[in-house]
């Protein structure tokens, strides 16, 4: 049998400009799959419009072309897949995979308990709520969840009692990254993900709704985190600098060298392109640090 093409992917939000965290994400899945003779696709995920900047996809894609990262096909954005989603959050439902959750924001803050905040306590399992002003969960349960991450290594989730029933669909009636995400990665091909490991913990939920929904599940490589002196993570919410187009190469350089992936001296004169023919030909997963956070300044 033919080994299985590569597929992976870079899956930004349309929160704002791409800065250094996400440059280590697009770079490195367009890396991996590349140097395994891959495709690399661009999906927006602009399903959350209170949280999206306006222009911010357009920028993000802008970006990427000036740093040389081509991506196949069209671009694919999931405001655009509504209709998919609403489907399969219909056919949950009538499995009685999932229910109608009336319960507020406050009514969980109070019973928190779980990993990430709130953990849902299942008050409205077995219910029946009215569906106006509901949102949507998914039923857990407490079969663990492993992941063999390629890099970070092996982890274990009790979904039921780390984080309860989540949320598929929300009160405001927008869909759930968990649910978007899982179902274009299937729909697309994605054999391998490479993301930031602040998303780690979002795993469990999307294997298990890969198990639910009887999608393929790729593979994982959750990558280190940039962060600054003082502890925070260089993104979007914290107002990091994004990346310019003035200064490509060395922002790749950087990029490279936080996945310790460094251009040789002889190499720094390079164009963006050579450069990044050097790296695709030169990437090494093994070679990136096993660690959740790097300090950059
Ligand atoms: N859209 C998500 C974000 O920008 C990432 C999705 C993913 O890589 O799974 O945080
Ligand atoms: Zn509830």
């Amino acid at each position: 049998m033919a080994p299985k093409k590569v597929i992976g992917r870079f899956a930004p939000s349309p929160t704002g400009p791409l800065h250094f965290g996400s440059l280590i994400a697009a770079l490195g899945s367009y890396l991996d799959a590349r140097s395994r003779g891959g495709q690399w696709l661009v999906r927006m995920e602009d399903i959350d419009p209170p949280r999206e900047q306006p222009g911010a996809g357009d920028e993000i894609l802008k970006t990427l072309e000036a740093f040389g990262l081509e991506w196949d096909g069209p671009v694919i954005y999931q405001s655009q897949r509504l209709g998919i989603y609403h489907d399969a959050v219909t056919d949950l439902l009538k499995n009685k995979l999932a229910y109608y959750c009336t319960c507020s924001r406050r009514d969980i803050a109070k019973l928190a308990d779980g990993k990430s905040g709130a953990r849902y306590p299942g008050t409205c399992r077995g219910h029946n709520r009215p569906r106006e002003n509901a949102s949507v969960r998914i039923l857990t349960n407490n079969n663990g969840i492993s992941l063999l991450d390629r890099l970070q290594g092996e982890f274990h989730w009790d979904l039921e009692c780390e984080f309860g029933d989540f949320v598929i669909k929300r009160k405001d009636q927008l869909f759930a990254y968990h649910l978007a995400v899982v179902i274009d990665d299937a729909e697309q091909g994605v054999t391998d993900i490479i993301r930031g490991v602040d998303l780690l913990n979002s795993t469990p939920h999307h294997l298990y709704l890969q198990q639910v929904l009887d999608l393929a599940t790729p593979s994982y490589l959750h990558l280190p985190m940039a962060i600054d002196k003082t502890g925070a993570k260089l993104s979007k919410q914290s107002h990091a600098k994004p990346v310019t187009i003035n200064n490509v190469i060395p922002e790749l350089q950087a990029a490279l060298t936080f996945l310790n992936q460094a251009l040789p001296p002889e190499h720094a004169h390079c164009n963006k392109y050579e450069l990044l023919v050097w790296a695709i030909k030169h990437w090494d997963p093994e070679n990136i640090p096993v660690t959740t956070k790097i300090v950059v300044n």
